[in-house]
């Protein structure tokens, strides 16, 4: 399953890009790096550990059709 790129903080609403900074925790809660470091790396939601979300690189379009992979 592919993780879920949210596309903004689910604090203060600020935009997120996929290949830019932001960080999630297990759950894919995702947060700007502002709130992030507000939070000290903690999720607020369910209290686990916040880490730096992978980027994806701008080539791969974002909507591509599930389960066509070859
Ligand atoms: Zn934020
Ligand atoms: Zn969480």
């Amino acid at each position: 399953m592919a993780l879920e790129m949210k596309s903004e903080c689910e604090r203060c609403g600020r935009e997120l890009f996929p290949a830019g900074p932001a960080y999630i925790c297990s759950y894919e809660c995702t947060w700007c790096r502002e709130c992030t470091a507000g939070f000290e790396f903690r999720c607020p939601n369910c209290g686990g550990e916040l880490v730096a979300r992978p980027a994806r690189s701008p080539d791969i379009p974002e909507a591509r059709p599930g389960g066509d992979l070859a």
